[in-house]
C-alpha cells in the first residue's frame, strides 16, 4: 500500500477544506490554535509510520479521550459498565442534557459527556489520582514518556464546565455517580487536555486494531472480545450525531474530538489520526472527515 503517495495527494488536496471549519471556542484555550492547520498520520500494524503537515504537533485530544478512557474502565469492570452507560448513538449532541432525564441518569454512550463522566467516575473510584492514570495509560500505549495533560486547557474548560456539572449533578440525582462531582468533573477535564500528535494517537489506537494487543510491545490492553467491542461501539458512537454521514463516506470505526483530531482504525491494518481544528457543525474536524474519506477512497480499504 502506497500510503507515503496518498497522503501527500490528501495534504495537496486539502487546502480549500481548511478555511471552511471553526474552531471551538467555548473552551476558550482551544480558540488560540490557528485555523489553518492540517496534519496526518497512519501507523501499520507492522510499526511503519506515515506522516503528513503538522502530524508530531501536539494538539489537545479532548474527546477523543473518551475511546480510552472507555477501554480502561471496560477493562476493569467489564460488562458490568452496561448497567450505568448504554451503547446506542445518541442522535443529540454530545454536551445535551435531553435524554438523560426521560431515561433515568443513563447515559446513552460512553462517548458522549455524560457517558463519559459516568466512566470517569469509575477511574476516580479505582485510581488515586484517575488523570494521571490516564496520563500513564496514553504513555504505554503510544510509547512516548513525555505526554502529558496541558493544564492550561484543563483549566479553561474547568471555568466553563457548567453543562458537564449539570450532567453530573443529574445522574448523581439519580444514583449513577458515586464519586464527589468536583472530583469528576476534575479528572475528566484533565484527560481531556492531554496534549497528543497524530502520531502518538495512531500508535496509541492499534490495540483496537489488534485483538486488544498493542502490536509493538506485545501488552495485552483489553481482551479481544472487548477490542471488537469498543470498535464497534466506536463505529456506531464514536463521531457525534454525525456519525450515520461520517460512517457513509468514510467506512472506518473513529472517534473525533472538538481540539479537531479524529483517530480510526482499520482492524488488522493500521490506524490513522488526523487532525485539523476547523469544525464542522457536529463537533467533528470538518477537513478531517475530508481526508478520511480520500484515504478510504484512494486505497481502496475500509471496513466494507
Ligand atoms: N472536554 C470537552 C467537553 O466536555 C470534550 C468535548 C468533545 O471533544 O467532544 O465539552
Amino acid at each position: 500500500m502506497n500510503y507515503p503517495r496518498f497522503l501527500e495527494q490528501i495534504h495537496a488536496d486539502i487546502g480549500p477544506w481548511l478555511e471552511k471549519g471553526r474552531v471551538a471556542d467555548y473552551i476558550p484555550e482551544l480558540a488560540n490554535v490557528p485555523l489553518k492547520t492540517f496534519g496526518m498520520a497512519i501507523v501499520t500494524m507492522a510499526g511503519d509510520v506515515f506522516r503528513v503537515g503538522d502530524a508530531d504537533y501536539r494538539f489537545s485530544i479532548q474527546s477523543i479521550s473518551k475511546l480510552f478512557a472507555c477501554a480502561m474502565a471496560f477493562g476493569l469492570v467489564g460488562d458490568s459498565l452496561w448497567l450505568r452507560v448504554g451503547r446506542e448513538p445518541s442522535g443529540t449532541a454530545f454536551n445535551s442534557l435531553v435524554q438523560l432525564e426521560s431515561e433515568n441518569g443513563k447515559p446513552r454512550n460512553p462517548f458522549i459527556n455524560a457517558g463519559a463522566l459516568v466512566v470517569s467516575d469509575i477511574l476516580c473510584r479505582r485510581f488515586v489520582s484517575a488523570e494521571n492514570a490516564f496520563v500513564e495509560f496514553m504513555r504505554r500505549l503510544s510509547g512516548d514518556k513525555t505526554i502529558d495533560y496541558d493544564l492550561r486547557v484543563a483549566e479553561s474548560e474547568l471555568r466553563h464546565s457548567h453543562r458537564n456539572y449539570a450532567m453530573a449533578h443529574f445522574m448523581a440525582s439519580f444514583g449513577n455517580m458515586n464519586m464527589p462531582v468536583e472530583v469528576v468533573i476534575n479528572a475528566y477535564s484533565r484527560q481531556c487536555a492531554v496534549a497528543m500528535s497524530c502520531v502518538e494517537l495512531a500508535k496509541a489506537a492499534l490495540f483496537l486494531g489488534n485483538q486488544g494487543i498493542v502490536p509493538s510491545t506485545g501488552e495485552r490492553v483489553i481482551d479481544e472480545t472487548s477490542a471488537k467491542r469498543l470498535s464497534a461501539l466506536m463505529l456506531t458512537c464514536g463521531t457525534y450525531d454525525a456519525v450515520g454521514d461520517f460512517v457513509y463516506r468514510v467506512g472506518l470505526p473513529a472517534k473525533s474530538g472538538v481540539g479537531g483530531g479524529i483517530v480510526a482504525v482499520l482492524p488488522g491494518e493500521m490506524a490513522a489520526c488526523v487532525w485539523s481544528p476547523g469544525l464542522d457543525n457536529y463537533g467533528n474536524s470538518l477537513a478531517g472527515v475530508v481526508a478520511l474519506e480520500r484515504l478510504t477512497t484512494l486505497t481502496g480499504r475500509s471496513l466494507f
